[in-house]
């Protein structure tokens, strides 16, 4: 598939002094928007919705072998082995909050800490202090963080390294077939966060030796409700169902229930066919783009937006590691003397640029990275063009010339013009 025009239809941004202008949607990261192929899937898929496994009727057997082929789709997309279970979850936090209820037990007793880094998104680190677990703060460099995550699991008793593939704040790549060569080395598994990786880079947990990889469908081209947990059956099999009820049971009596393995043991309850459906529609799309145009469009706007925006005065572009080179398409920044909500606000107003402000749900890595109070993060993929980091990079020159130009009041907390 070529790598152009693959993204559903143009937005026009109201501007507050008149006018419109084509909407510069710079926050990929929170949600994408839908692939034209996804949007006209889900209309071709959307008569045919009927509750899965439990009718014989037409509708409910279309549905039932659209659901699970989905899983087939998701697991080649991955390149997950054979034998991974692909468990269909609302999104990469309900995902890893699976995980977390799935940790191995001796004697009754959590076989092993979850070990994390302090970067992490709070969907990677909030389900894991529901469980035994330690955190490491990151290093400076890249290189020196995986010494400190040696250093950890060498020190014995952890059972899974969660990590995630991508940060969500600065866009920067961990290393992630390195990790999981290390967790392994130590007797640990390693669970990643794809919410972020899995939209921009190709991933293929059986080549990387990743045990667990979880995303969203949101940030995948599809829409909101479906997020997906692949990996390996022993822990999934033998772990607490996520959702008690239906369709999760082998056989239930009125005081007790002997529970099913396979992906049904978490997904009790009438499943989101449409939207596992549609998720593993983007993936087909995202696999079938030209490899290399679409990491050389990529580069191209972050190298572009990094450099617009370092070039301008009091502006600071934001990274955790002072060595990391691979990042995919996020660029963290602050502007001196601005609130990041005033800026974001005055974007969207005044330029018709979408971007996310605030922490990020990283509180640690921001705290950490001397932002409390939060900062900006322009995101981008599939039908993002260089006129948009064009538009961001011209807009914040501006504030920095001439300032707001804005007289304006706090109502509740909102900057309001
Ligand atoms: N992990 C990362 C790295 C993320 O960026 C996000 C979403 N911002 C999540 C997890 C959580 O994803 P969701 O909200 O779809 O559960």
């Amino acid at each position: 598939r070529p790598y152009a025009a693959v993204t559903g239809a143009e937005i026009q941004a109201p501007l507050i002094h008149g006018g419109t202008v084509r909407y510069a949607n710079l926050d990929y990261g929170a949600s994408a928007p839908a692939l034209s192929v996804v949007s006209a899937y889900l209309n071709e898929i959307l008569p045919y919705y009927a509750s899965v496994h439990r009718g014989a009727g037409y509708a409910s057997q279309i549905s039932t072998s659209v659901y699970e082929n989905s899983r087939d789709i998701v697991r080649e997309f991955v390149g997950g082995r054979p034998d991974d279970l692909v468990i269909f979850t609302r999104n990469t936090t309900d995902s890893l909050n699976v995980l977390a209820g799935c940790l191995p037990r001796r004697n009754g007793e959590q076989a092993g800490d979850v070990l994390y880094l302090d970067i992490e998104h709070h969907a990677n680190l909030l389900p894991w202090q529901r469980v035994g677990h330690r955190s490491i703060v990151a290093r400076e460099t890249l290189a020196e963080t995986v010494e400190a995550i040696r250093e950890e699991l060498a020190a014995g008793g952890v059972a899974l390294l969660a990590v995630t593939g991508a940060s969500n704040v600065t866009g920067e790549i961990l290393p992630i077939a390195e990790l999981a060569a290390l967790a392994h080395e130590y007797g640990a598994r390693i669970a990643v966060d794809a919410a972020q990786l899995a939209p921009h880079r190709r991933i293929d947990i059986a080549a990387l030796d990743v045990d667990y990889l979880a995303f969203s469908g949101h940030k995948l081209y599809a829409p909101f409700g479906a997020g997906v947990l692949v990996g390996r059956p022993d822990w999934l099999n033998e772990g607490t169902p996520h959702l008690f009820g239906g369709g999760a049971v082998r056989e239930a009596r009125l005081d007790s229930v002997t529970w099913t393995t396979g992906p049904a043991r978490h997904e009790g309850g009438s499943p989101n066919v449409l939207g596992a459906a549609t998720l593993a529609k983007a993936t087909q799309v995202l696999a079938s783009l030209d490899h290399d145009e679409w990491q050389r469009h990529e580069a191209e706007i972050r190298a572009h937006l990094e450099a617009g925006l370092s070039a301008v005065e009091g502006v600071t572009v934001h990274r955790v590691f002072s060595d990391s080179a691979d990042s995919i398409g996020v660029v963290n920044f602050s502007v001196e003397g601005y609130d990041a909500g005033l800026v974001a606000a005055y974007l969207s107003a005044e330029h018709g640029v979408g971007l996310r402000d605030g922490k990020f749900c990283a509180h640690p890595l921001l705290k950490r990275l001397g932002l409390p109070a939060g900062s900006l993060r322009a995101s981008f993929g599939l039908g993002s063009r260089l006129e948009d980091a064009e538009r961001l990079i011209a807009g914040i020159r501006q504030l920095r010339e001439r300032g707001l130009g804005w007289d304006y009041v706090v109502d509740s907390g909102r900057w309001v013009p």
